[in-house]
């Protein structure tokens, strides 16, 4: 049984030999092979890497030619490993990788996909952890695939699952979501979330913002439906002005301003309409977009 390890790495120089080092024994009675995605590092990472694989040759290193982001090296990761059962590990030693072994219990006992649940979060700000909050419960309700609230990246898929994702051919891509999407059999385990070894966090906001883009947009057209709704209610607000101003002329007649009920009425009116007519765009861009993606339409449990 071969296990695979994938580890991105972006600027951890500081902390890429205590990774290395910390996998190594904790793997030692595992047949495993790491694979490194050095994610265009502009420190010393990739010498680092270099010198620590040349005495374990069954680990591998890949090399970006830039930072093409964390979501990419784990794709990258996924391509080149050859596991039955494949992790995939932040690098900053945040994710214990002791709980390897928990998860690959849990593998035996046949589950496809075992992912690790933060329970909680060390030495992390107030504004992550409530930016991580809302965004798991956002993702939530947009979408109706279930991921699981406040699990990473951190989890131990079979080589099918692997395999689906590889066959994926989507260009952004959000792994939590795609791995919920393909589906199989799955559980999670919790663990207390670490402080980082050292250095600093690579998410800087921009990066996470892009994140939680890509995770709604990947998996939920609603945003494009939104204006429909809006349309709507502008249309029903239209009708009942469009009936007050008839009623006001009637009952009031010399206070009205003449020209106000129709004004307002068509202004409304117009404004529900066009805003209708882009959700209708938007209900044939979210269909184009489903067909673009080209995820297949089932897959099948073939065990
Ligand atoms: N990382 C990466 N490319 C990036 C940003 C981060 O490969 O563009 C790696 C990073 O080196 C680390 C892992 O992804 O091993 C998680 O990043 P980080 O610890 O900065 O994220 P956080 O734990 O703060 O969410
Ligand atoms: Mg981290």
């Amino acid at each position: 049984m071969l296990l695979s390890v994938i580890v991105p790495l972006y600027n951890e120089e500081e902390i890429v030999e205590k990774t290395f080092l910390t996998l190594e024994e904790e793997l030692k009675n595992i047949e495993h092979q790491i694979i490194f995605v050095n994610d265009g590092s502009k420190d010393r990472t990739r010498e680092i890497l270099e010198q620590l694989l040349q005495k374990t040759p069954y680990n591998e290193l890949v090399n970006f030619s830039r930072n093409f982001g964390h979501q990419a090296a784990f794709s990258a990761g996924l391509q080149h490993a050859k596991g039955e059962a494949v992790v995939i590990i932040d690098g900053d030693l945040q994710d214990p990788p002791s709980l390897i072994h928990e998860m690959l219990a849990k593998w035996q006992e046949g589950y496809q996909v075992v992912y690790a649940q933060r329970h909680k979060r060390r030495g992390e700000s107030l504004f992550k952890r409530f930016s991580a909050f809302c965004f798991y419960r956002i993702i939530h309700s947009l979408t109706n695939i279930e991921i699981p609230p406040d699990t990473g990246d951190f989890r131990l898929m079979d080589r099918v699952v692997v395999d689906q994702l590889n066959s994926l051919p989507e260009r952004s891509r959000f792994l939590r979501g795609l791995v919920c999407w393909v589906g199989f059999k799955k559980t999670g385990i919790l663990y207390d979330r670490a402080e980082r070894t050292a250095g600093v966090s690579k998410y800087p906001l921009r990066k996470m913002i892009r994140l939680a883009i890509d995770g709604i947009t990947g998996f939920s057209t609603t945003p494009l439906k939104i204006s429909f709704l809006i349309g709507v209610l502008a249309t029903i607000i239209a009708f009942g002005v469009f009936i007050w101003s008839i009623l006001e002329k009637i009952l009031f007649p010399e206070t009205t301003v003449p020209g106000w009920a129709s004004l307002m009425t068509a202004i409304v009116f117009f404004g529900g309409i066009q805003l209708i007519s882009i959700g209708i765009l938007g209900e044939y861009i979210g269909r184009i977009y489903d067909e673009v993606k080209q995820r297949p339409l089932y897959i099948e449990d073939k065990k």
